[in-house]
């Protein structure tokens, strides 16, 4: 039976000031999950009013204090780990296995490590010869958005959440309507835990009623936003004319860069998952993979039947390695790019098409693991954002051509390297233009970097210290001696 989602706002569970719902969907079977509100604007500003109120007593707890409650959000997430990974696997299609293994695990982490940042964080301090000091205080923004998507819901609103918090900051978060589940058990949980009422508050919806005007609300200071680029240019239109903090996180179309040196069997299967985890919904995704000519041909065939036999099947079957996409529309998106790229002149090497599967999975948006090649790396294909179980494969000849493919796009969000040879190594990654590179793995995260991208993949730095500082606002003082 389907559940009946509310807001939280100051504490208290209520549906949209207008009453209507929106439906949750299971992406791989088509049943009703839940049904969530279809706030609008009305919601946005007693959730922000909520948060207004809360922020100061807040960010007057000591830190200890709120560090020691993330590290509480962290052991009750871990105690209903198992929970928490069906509720993402039936809201997103993902496998239950991936959400056991990395989203759940992550937004542990997500709590504990941002518990431990604040703990730990350093004052800057700067002596001028005996004239004077300068010392800085970081100090709460106050009220922050935070506007997330579908493809790692826990994973990525537990990202901002736990510095947002630990900074003292009070929160209007604005989960994706694809994906409402675990945002709710968030919000459940905070409040088990003894978060003040109003400090995490949770606005349901869709993005232009709830999220455009979260972002234009003149009692938000910041707004942290991971989601697709042509959004990310709303959120950042609405909030330019109020200066607030931004923070944007968008998509990408990630290089794999193979080099004939490479180690084969590594580099197709850091391939193989830098491609298709999570079906290819990843913002990281390598979803062009450029091979040097002399490992080209045994790269496709290598590649190619590692795909082929990968399976495709029920979320919750513990085999399963890729499940259902989002939803039937983003299905129907990724399947439109595939047709793109047959008029492009692409080969479709494997893949390509909806998968038979039993019922009731024949009603999911299910799709098959795909391989295209032939393609000018200059074409649709090969140049928009699919963000499906889709890569192309592209040959060079030389280094400078790899660079030249690899940064001949509109985005700059990350890149792996495959190369034994370790200067090239560096000089490569030197010359990428991505605010992310992997040599010789992918995807392998340290919490205390840099994450995120440049050009139209994003603005700003999320992770450790830039976390802290992007969740406060920093002030001098300068002591004449
Ligand atoms: P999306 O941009 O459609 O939606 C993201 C969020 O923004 C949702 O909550 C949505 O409701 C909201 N939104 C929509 N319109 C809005 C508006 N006008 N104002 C404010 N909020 C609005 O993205 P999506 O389809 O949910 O997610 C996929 C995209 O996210 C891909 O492009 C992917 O690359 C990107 N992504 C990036 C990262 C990263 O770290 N760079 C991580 C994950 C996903």
């Amino acid at each position: 039976m389907s559940r009946v989602l509310c807001n939280l706002v100051g504490g208290r569970s209520l549906p949209a000031a207008s009453d209507e719902q929106l439906d949750d969907l299971d992406p791989a079977t088509g049943a009703l999950l839940a049904r969530i509100p279809r706030s609008t604007a009305a919601d946005v500003d007693a959730a922000v009013d909520a948060a207004t109120r809360a922020a100061p007593a807040w960010a007057a707890t000591p830190t200890a204090a709120r560090a020691d409650l993330l590290d509480a959000v962290a052991d009750a997430i871990e105690a209903r780990a198992g929970a928490l990974a069906t509720l993402e696997s039936q809201d997103t299609g993902k496998p239950v296995s991936l959400a056991q293994r990395v989203d759940i695990p992550r937004a542990v982490a997500n709590f504990r490590f941002f518990a431990g940042a604040v703990r730990h964080q350093q004052a800057g301090f700067h002596d001028m010869d005996g004239k004077a000091l300068n010392y800085t205080l970081r100090r709460p923004v106050g009220v922050a958005a935070l506007i997330t998507p579908w493809n790692l819901p826990l994973y990525l609103l537990s990202w901002k959440a736990a510095p947002a918090l630990a900074m003292g900051n009070a929160v209007v978060a604005k989960p994706s309507e694809l994906t409402p589940l675990t945002a709710a058990a968030l919000g459940e949980i905070l409040g088990e835990v003894g978060l003040p009422p109003g400090v995490f508050n949770l606005v349901h919806g869709l993005g232009p009623e709830v999220g455009a005007p979260l972002c234009a609300h003149p009692g938000v200071q910041a707004v942290s936003f991971t989601g697709g680029t042509t959004t990310g240019a709303a959120v950042a239109a609405a909030a330019a004319p109020r200066f607030k903090k931004l923070s944007l996180e968008l998509g990408g179309k990630n290089a794999t860069l193979v080099f004939a040196d490479a180690d084969l069997d590594a580099a197709v299967a850091g391939a193989v998952r830098a491609g298709f985890t999570n079906q290819g919904q990843v913002c990281l995704c390598g979803s062009r993979i450029l091979v040097e000519r002399p490992l080209y041909d045994a790269f496709v065939e290598r590649l190619v039947a590692t795909v082929s036999a990968m399976r495709i099947g029920p979320p919750q079957d513990p085999a399963t390695e890729l499940g259902a996409l989002v939803s039937l529309a983003h299905r129907d998106k990724v399947e439109g790019y595939v047709q793109l790229s047959r008029d492009e002149g692409g080969t479709i090497a494997t893949g390509g098409r909806r998968p038979t599967l039993p019922a009731p999975y024949d009603q999911g948006a299910f799709f098959e693991p795909t391989v295209i090649t032939g393609l000018a790396p200059t074409c649709r294909t090969s140049q928009e954002e699919i963000f499906g179980p889709v890569v192309t494969v592209h040959p060079f000849d030389s280094e400078e051509q790899a660079l030249q493919i690899a940064n001949g796009t509109r985005y700059g969000l990350a890149a792996s390297v495959w190369t034994r040879d370790l200067s090239r190594a560096h000089r490569v990654s030197a010359a990428l233009d991505t605010g992310m590179v992997w040599v010789n793995t992918w995807l392998l995260r340290d919490l205390r970097v840099p994450f995120g991208g440049m050009k139209d993949s994003g603005v700003g730095r999320e992770g450790g210290e830039l976390s802290l500082d992007f969740f406060s606002e920093k002030r001098n003082v300068c002591v004449a001696l």
